[in-house]
């Protein structure tokens, strides 16, 4: 599932291919998005142009010159493919997005999960998303008041997107690991030094992300992970074997001797 150095990636691909440029049409290939993408929306978003295109948490946001926005979310397994307009589709298309250049963006996903939705200007959602785990403004003492008033193990506290945005599964286990932080500590127990090294351990397992970004959907990382999927391999730094637990019904991946309670 593509994580917040994924969409990262992804985004400043978007940015690149259709930042300034004139929509000619949009239009849905699955029932999934026919849904959103009504008559309606089509005709209010043909003809605009694309101003900026940013990335918060896990979403991807076109503003358009009117004010409006769209909004796209991978989910699991989402994608774009940048192409011309005259050229065959690639397959698993959900979405394309014509540009008046000739060229087309297209939202592609096997399991059709990801979605994209228009907002007018006056009706832009609220995303309910807390700070960027990168914001040089996210000081330590700013995250661990956020993580203090939380219940729950700090493994699933940081899976909920309005306590710091665009961590998932993996980087929730690899910032944890870094941090030599016990994964079922309790989020509102952590003292300032702790809350000090969580954040920093956030930081650079997105940046090791950050360098495999480009790897999503291609199976190898130039950087491996280094507890995440890995069950029974030995922790990088003890050679402890890592083990795998249940939270909240999500696997987590940790070392019982570097993270230990
Ligand atoms: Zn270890």
């Amino acid at each position: 599932m593509p994580e917040l150095p994924e969409v990262e990636f992804a985004v400043r691909r978007l940015r690149r291919a259709v930042r300034g440029r004139e929509i000619a049409q949009l239009r849905a290939h699955h029932p999934s998005q026919r849904r959103s993408l009504t008559a309606r929306v089509v005709a209010a978003v043909v003809g605009r142009r694309i101003t900026t295109v940013e990335r918060r948490g896990k979403h991807q946001l076109l503003h358009l010159d009117d004010g409006a926005l769209l909004l796209v979310h991978f989910r699991m397994d989402g994608d774009w493919v940048f192409d011309r307009r005259d050229t065959a589709l690639p397959p698993h298309v959900r979405v394309t997005l014509d540009l008046a250049d000739g060229r087309r963006a297209v939202l592609v996903d096997p399991r059709a999960l990801c979605t994209l939705t228009w907002h007018a200007v006056d009706a832009h959602p609220d995303l309910g998303l807390g700070p960027e785990p990168e914001d040089p403004a996210l000081t330590p003492a700013a995250f661990r008041a956020r993580l203090a008033n939380r219940r729950g193990p700090v493994k699933t506290v940081l899976l909920d997107q309005s306590v710091i945005a665009g961590v998932g599964n993996i980087y929730a286990a690899e910032s944890l690991w870094h941090a030599r932080i016990s994964p079922r500590a309790a989020a509102a127990s952590l003292n300032a030094e702790r809350a000090a090294r969580l954040l920093a351990g956030i930081r650079t397992a997105l940046a090791d992300g950050h360098v495999n970004a480009g790897r999503y959907h291609k199976g190898e990382r130039l950087i491996p992970f280094n507890v995440y999927d890995r069950e029974g391999g030995p922790c990088p730094r003890c050679r402890q074997p890592v083990r795998r637990i249940a939270q909240a019904g999500r696997s987590t991946y940790f070392c019982a001797r570097c993270q230990a309670r």
